[in-house]
């Protein structure tokens, strides 16, 4: 059985092994010489992932990449088209990538023990950029952050977790997430129905099968789909059945297409209420507000936002079919209530979401605004 409900007790025999088990290997073309994967745990003890990629101690500025939720570094890494990590590495950077707790490279995606938003805000990110502090000296360091991976890190940074940044790239949502109109209806309603009967959203039809409880929602998925291919569907035309779109489809190439369900695990139900939160509010808030654990983050990020000290480049694909002009708002927002701010926004015209990382001409079409905004300030 893949999918465990609430409460299996070999769900919980399995939390033992969360600690002790390592990534997925990655997928690169990259020399095995240069990749370190590096044992590392989050400030709560949980294991996560990080890499370093280049040769012998290191030298030039150093760019943490941060994931989208569900997905992991290789989306930061694929040997099939001309990436981020060839590009910066070719300009110079050290690449550094994270693999925050909703990775789905992690042994325990599926059944490691619920989190926040807040947890990764708190405990994965200040903790990874802790440690490459401490590896690279003062050379500076950027972040380069996609979607769930940018929206947590706007709440670090409110919260002057990881101050003295030398720059941040904020992909598809930073400071104020706004979903389409039917995600947000779908997700309060999936969230409500689903509770308690299945906790995660599966992307690969194949390991479900063709009887199962998801059926339904590939189906949903399915309707009017122009492309045959039932993980395609649940994520270009449904997002997890939220109905939102994840990528422009004719952007990917044959070979990323078909890795779709390697690329983006199972979406767990159980975080919908934070992120519900934080679409009703439109910013980013705080889950726990009781809980003294979690007093360094803001109630809320946006009334927080003077404390960012670092300049950040909003980018979003101008179809993005799931925060669609968020990152417009957040420009707009930012301007007029924190102007001293160094922000600024630029549009991928015909770009959509995952597409500006995975897509196959991303390197002309989108690297190329992130080595500007970095070259400008290393
Ligand atoms: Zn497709």
């Amino acid at each position: 059985m893949i999918f465990r409900t609430t409460g299996s007790p070999a769900r919980t025999a399995r939390r033992g092994a969360r600690t002790a088990t390592v990534p997925r290997p990655l997928r690169h073309r990259l020399d095995p010489a240069a990749v370190e994967e590096i044992p590392f745990d989050a400030g709560d003890g949980v294991r996560l992932g990080l890499t370093r990629v280049g040769e012998g101690s290191g030298e030039g500025p150093a760019v943490l990449l941060l994931h989208g939720h569900t997905a992991s570094a290789d989306m930061f890494l694929l040997p099939e088209t001309r990436n981020l990590v060839d590009v910066l590495l070719d300009d110079g950077y050290e690449p550094w990538l994270l693999d925050w707790r909703g990775s789905c490279r992690l042994p325990y995606n599926e059944t490691g023990r619920r989190y926040t938003y807040d947890d990764v805000a708190l405990y994965d990110i200040p903790e990874a950029v802790a440690y490459i502090r401490q590896r690279i000296g003062d050379r500076p360091l950027f972040v380069v952050a996609h979607c769930i991976g940018s929206l947590a890190l706007s709440l670090s940074m409110t919260a002057g977790l990881v101050p003295g940044l030398a720059g941040v790239v904020s992909q598809g949502v930073f400071l104020t997430p706004k979903l389409a109109g039917r995600t947000s209806l779908r997700m309060s309603v999936a969230g409500e129905l689903l509770k308690g009967r299945i906790d995660h959203i599966p992307v690969d039809f194949r390991t479900v099968g063709l009887r199962s409880k998801y059926t339904p929602l590939f189906a949903l998925a399915g309707r009017k789909a122009s492309c045959p291919d039932p993980t395609c569907q649940i994520l270009h035309n449904s997002a997890w059945g939220t109905g939102a779109s994840l990528f422009v489809h004719e952007h990917l190439c044959e070979t990323t297409h078909h890795r779709l369900a390697e690329l983006l695990g199972p979406a767990p139900l159980w975080i919908l209420p934070h992120l519900r939160r934080m679409e009703l509010a439109r910013t980013v808030v705080r889950w726990h507000d009781t809980d003294h654990r979690y007093r360094a983050l803001p109630a809320n990020a946006l009334d927080a936002a003077a404390r960012i000290d670092t300049p950040v480049l909003l980018l979003a694909g101008s179809e993005n079919g799931l925060w669609l002009d968020s990152q417009e708002l957040c420009r707009d927002v930012l301007a007029r209530r924190q102007p001293q701010l160094d922000v600024s926004y630029a549009e991928i015209p015909g770009y959509g979401h995952l597409d500006t990382f995975l897509g196959r001409g991303a390197a002309l079409d989108v690297f190329g605004h992130i080595l500007d905004f970095l070259g400008e300030r290393r």
